[in-house]
């Protein structure tokens, strides 16, 4: 085995914070179950979803179909990570 880099897609989520009237709909939704209340509130005293950091999330935009107030949007991050990787040798 040896070092190789390799690319890596994860997604994050991005909450209008304003919006969220914690209504727990994405929470209960999210298949991945990676969505919860945040300590966080907002103006009107609500707590403001947020992801945990399992980094399970799948991209499927359940949660942002889901919101009725249109809180959330999901955007996806590709990053390049060093992992270890086997070589295979070609004759
Ligand atoms: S569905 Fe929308 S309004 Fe409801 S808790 Fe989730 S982000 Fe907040
Ligand atoms: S995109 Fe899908 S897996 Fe990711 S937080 Fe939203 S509902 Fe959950």
């Amino acid at each position: 085995m040896s070092k190789g880099i390799r690319r890596s897609k994860h997604y994050q989520i991005y909450v209008i914070a304003e919006r969220c009237k914690e209504c727990g709909f994405c929470i209960e939704f999210c298949p991945q179950h990676v969505l919860c209340k945040s300590t966080e509130t907002n103006s009107k005293g609500y707590h403001i979803v947020c992801m945990d950091n399992s980094n399970k999330c799948s991209g499927c935009n359940i949660c942002s179909m889901i919101c009725p107030d249109f809180a959330i949007s999901v955007v996806s991050i590709e990053e390049e990570v060093e992992k270890e990787a086997e070589v295979v040798r070609v004759k």
